[in-house]
């Protein structure tokens, strides 16, 4: 992987970052895989399938062409992460009793 490649990376890696620590309640799980993630420039909302690191945004396509992801699927991969280290958690809790 080239620089330029890791920089472009790196980047959409950081906006995830950011979008999911300032907007994290804004996103939804809509089931196991998907997620609807809001836009940073307008009101919409676009989907995310964290298996298939596929999202509706216009940057997607532009991203994969570069070999990196959007921040959304990001954001929502970081949704994912922490959903599961919560529930993780809950489990030892539990266990604990
Ligand atoms: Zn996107």
């Amino acid at each position: 992987m080239d620089t330029e490649t890791v920089q472009r990376v790196t980047t959409r890696v950081e906006r995830g970052i950011v979008l999911w620590t300032t907007r994290r309640e804004e996103i939804k799980r809509l089931s196991a895989d998907v997620y609807s993630v809001p836009s940073c420039t307008n009101d919409g909302r676009y989907t995310v399938n964290t298996d298939l690191r596929f999202c509706t945004c216009p940057d997607h396509a532009r991203a994969k062409a570069q070999g990196a992801r959007c921040k959304h699927v990001h954001a929502a991969l970081l949704c994912k992460a922490h959903r599961r280290e919560l529930r993780e958690i809950a489990k030892a809790e539990r266990a604990k009793g």
